[in-house]
């Protein structure tokens, strides 16, 4: 009897067909997930609950998956919490009778302001109970407070969440303060809420829900009973492979969730296409260490060589029927991010590279500082300073030009699934070269070692980062959406004798400095991420300038947390002085990676027991466009451990991509 959940496993929260869900079944599920440290765990107490709602409130689905998320709508619409703590604690201060001063006191104590209201809510009386909060309610709160600005926004946010905060039951007041905050804190990476969907739509199929279904009978609410645990699982895996890759080409829930609810999780590959405007996430590279490994890697496959250049990823979006509508064009950076109105140059110049031809595309580029007089590179720093948004023209002192290296997409069709050298062959034919201003991918095919360095010399010599290695034909050579794939290979000039590559680690905490660098913080603990969770990998405490300390300490205040999440893996002798919420993600350079008996990183993929470390390690920058989601993971520091001459031989092999 679909009126009657049994599998959701909170009592308390229950709701009936047709409800609206109640923000306290969220509340609880999220509570329980933060209660565990097991990733399986976590994905199925979180498929549970989008199990309820597909069954009984089939339109909560898409609001519970983006306050799980804590986001308020696809990256590229830039519509973000992120609320001042001041604020929210004004907010609490005014409905609870405490003062300022009293709730700051008490977050610094524990670190977690959602917790403190939690608190002090629970310790308050109110005359007339508000009515529940709904989880669609929530939403959609969120979303206006997010988009309120201008003359006194500032007060009339203050004055909606008070209105939300006034009929918080329980752990919603916790949840709710983080979701304002930005930072959940519960341990939840998308991944994982994209897998607990595959679970719950292999569970309970939403399509036997939808309106004009036939009734569902019971096997419809429960499916892994009518089948045996490696169908199940087989299930499983093939509806996540499916609304992971869709979500990877079209990562936009507004149009996948609707298309899932009517008709299923088979149905989004034909609903949910690539489709300008919507940006989808980038093809990464592996590192690798030296010429002679490459060929290794290659083996007998034809491969290109494109510098390297280091700037600034940029998809360019221009959509169009008949012709290109340039006005609607789009720039969008490495994570999805709406750059549009950083690049109004870029967005100027755009129809000079396109032919006659081209009614529609999608690029794929780099956008690099360029000297416009000496027409020559410039360094990465430079492009660094230029403004993010809302820069006027006139007012843009870093010029850069744009390297193009891929088309994805041309007049109305996909091109990821044909080789590079298709794609290639179709961005020379339908767009042009402008000086100073788009350029394609400087490099050449290479057959032999020599040719390889040559071209990596040169590379070095125009200022670049050094060379992306990309496979040419047949079906490696395809665009692999979102991965760091085996196919692109990156040589980069500063680390051909070290690890390879520079590590991007995610910081957990701080230590107290000394000396010259008392009252700031000295050192860190840093962290590779597995999953849901994150690993000691290192002590950090060199390549830091005085000015960069000065700098982190004040930044990173605002991350300090009472202890150590359940999710942090570390032995007790590194406990930092100050614990910090997984935030900051910084690239640092090592000497190599030796294996660690008290480090955690990547612990069971290399050794049984010992983790893997890094030694001499050294602060490069920290990676802004990065969130700790997308820091180097165990599996990746696993492959740089044994691709290390003298491991390679003593260690099993991991030759997936992931
Ligand atoms: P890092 O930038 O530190 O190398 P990453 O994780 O940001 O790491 P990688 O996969 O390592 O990305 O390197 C690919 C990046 O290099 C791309 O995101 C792109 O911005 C840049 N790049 C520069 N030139 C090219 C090129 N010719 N082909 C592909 N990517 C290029």
């Amino acid at each position: 009897n679909p009126s009657k959940p049994k599998y959701h496993p909170i009592n308390d929260a229950c709701w009936s067909k047709g409800q609206e869900v109640p923000y306290l079944a969220l509340a609880k599920t999220l509570e329980a997930i933060e209660a565990t440290s097991a990733r399986l765990k976590m994905v199925e107490i979180l498929s549970n609950y989008f199990r309820s709602v597909i069954a009984l409130t089939p339109e909560d689905l898409l609001p519970s998956i983006y306050l799980c998320l804590n986001k308020l709508a696809p990256a590229y619409h830039s519509l973000e919490l992120g609320i001042a703590e001041t604020y929210l604690m004004k907010a609490v201060a005014r409905c609870t009778g405490r003062t300022l001063a009293q709730l700051r006191s008490a977050a610094q104590r524990g670190g977690d302001l959602g917790r403190v209201a939690q608190d002090a809510r629970a310790g308050q009386r109110t005359m007339f109970a508000a009515p529940p909060l709904r989880v669609r309610k929530v939403f959609a709160a969120l979303r206006e407070i997010a988009a309120l600005a201008g003359h006194d926004s500032v007060n009339k946010k203050i004055g909606k969440i008070q209105t939300l905060y006034v009929a918080c039951r329980h752990s919603e007041a916790r949840y709710l303060i983080r979701s304002l905050e930005g930072k959940l804190r519960v341990g939840l990476a998308e991944q994982s809420v994209l897998q607990a969907l595959a679970l719950a739509c292999a569970n309970t199929p939403p399509q036997a829900f939808a309106p004009g279904a036939p009734d569902p009978g019971p096997a419809q609410l429960d499916v892994a009973s009518t089948m045996t645990p490696d169908a199940f699982k087989a299930l499983v895996d093939e509806l996540a492979l499916t609304i992971k890759t869709t979500y990877c080409e079209c990562p936009n829930y507004d149009l996948m969730v609707p298309v899932l609810l009517q008709h299923g999780v088979r149905a989004l590959p034909d609903h949910c296409r690539l489709t300008p405007g919507i940006p989808l996430k980038p093809m990464l590279a592996h590192p690798s260490r030296g010429v002679h490994e490459v060929f290794t890697r290659f083996e007998k496959e034809q491969f290109t060589c494109e510098f390297k250049y280091d700037g600034e990823r940029a998809q360019i979006h221009v959509p169009g029927d008949e012709a290109p509508r340039f006005a609607d064009a789009a720039v969008f950076s490495r994570n999805q991010e709406n750059n549009t109105s950083k690049y109004p140059d870029i967005l100027r110049r755009l129809p000079a590279l396109l032919k006659d031809s081209v009614t529609s595309c999608v690029l794929d580029c780099e956008a690099v500082a360029y000297d416009t007089e000496k027409k020559q590179i410039l360094p990465f720093q430079v492009l660094s300073t230029r403004k993010r948004k809302d820069a006027s023209e006139d007012q843009i002192k870093v010029q850069v030009c744009v390297f193009v290296f891929d088309l994805l997409y041309l007049n109305g069709k996909a091109l990821v699934r044909e080789p590079l050298e298709v794609r290639r062959q179709l961005l020379r034919d339908n767009f042009q070269e402008v000086e100073g201003e788009w350029k394609f991918a400087e490099g050449g095919d290479c057959s032999d070692e020599e040719s390889v360095q040559r071209l990596l010399d040169a590379a070095v010599r125009a200022s670049c980062e050094g060379l992306m290695l990309k496979a040419l034909r047949g079906p490696r050579a395809r665009y692999d959406i979102a991965r760091r794939s085996h196919n692109w290979l990156k040589l980069k000039k500063d680390y051909l004798e070290g690890v390879g590559d520079t590590v991007d680690a995610v910081v957990l905490g701080a230590y107290r400095g000394r000396g010259k660098r008392a009252g700031l913080f000295g050192g860190f603990l840093l962290a590779c991420r597995e999953d849901d969770r994150y690993q000691s990998l290192c002590k950090i405490g060199t390549g830091f300038s005085d000015d960069d300390l000065k700098t982190l300490t004040d930044t990173l205040q605002q991350h300090v947390i009472d202890g150590p999440r359940n999710y942090y893996m570390y032995d007790a002798s590194h406990a930092p002085d100050v614990w910090l919420a997984a935030a900051s993600v910084w690239e640092v350079r090592c000497a190599d990676l030796s294996l660690s008996p008290a480090h955690r990183a990547a612990i069971g993929l290399v050794d049984p027991e010992r983790g893997i470390s890094l030694r001499f390690p050294r602060f490069v920058r920290v990676r802004e466009d990065k969130s700790p989601e997308q820091a180097t993971s165990a599996e990746q520091l696993a492959r740089m451990y044994l691709a290390q001459d003298q491991v390679k031989n003593s260690a099993k092999h991991l030759d997936h991509d992931d």
